[in-house]
């Protein structure tokens, strides 16, 4: 399933991290001076992060995910795999 996830234009990053700050899902972390989405599948797609990048690093792309969901003793998690 193709959905929309954000991209991040490391060229252009400055690493002030806000976006970190901004991301519901806590899947961005600066890594070597620059914003890395860690967990692509978790990206909401929403884009709270879009509007607080002060170089406009930061847009959105169209990838292929594929969900399964995994059940523990109490919790019901979906995965999103790349
Ligand atoms: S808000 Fe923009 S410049 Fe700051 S770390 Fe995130 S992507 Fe980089």
């Amino acid at each position: 399933m193709k959905r929309k996830i954000i991209q991040i234009n490391k060229d252009a990053c400055v690493g002030c991290g806000v976006c970190a700050d901004t991301c519901h899902q806590s899947t961005i972390e600066i890594v070597d001076g620059k914003a890395v989405v860690m967990h692509e599948a978790a990206c909401d797609g929403i884009g709270n992060c879009l509007p607080v990048c002060p170089v406009g690093a930061i847009s959105f792309s169209e990838k292929d995910i594929i969900e399964d969901q995994v059940v523990t003793d109490d919790t019901t998690v979906t995965v999103s795999v790349l």
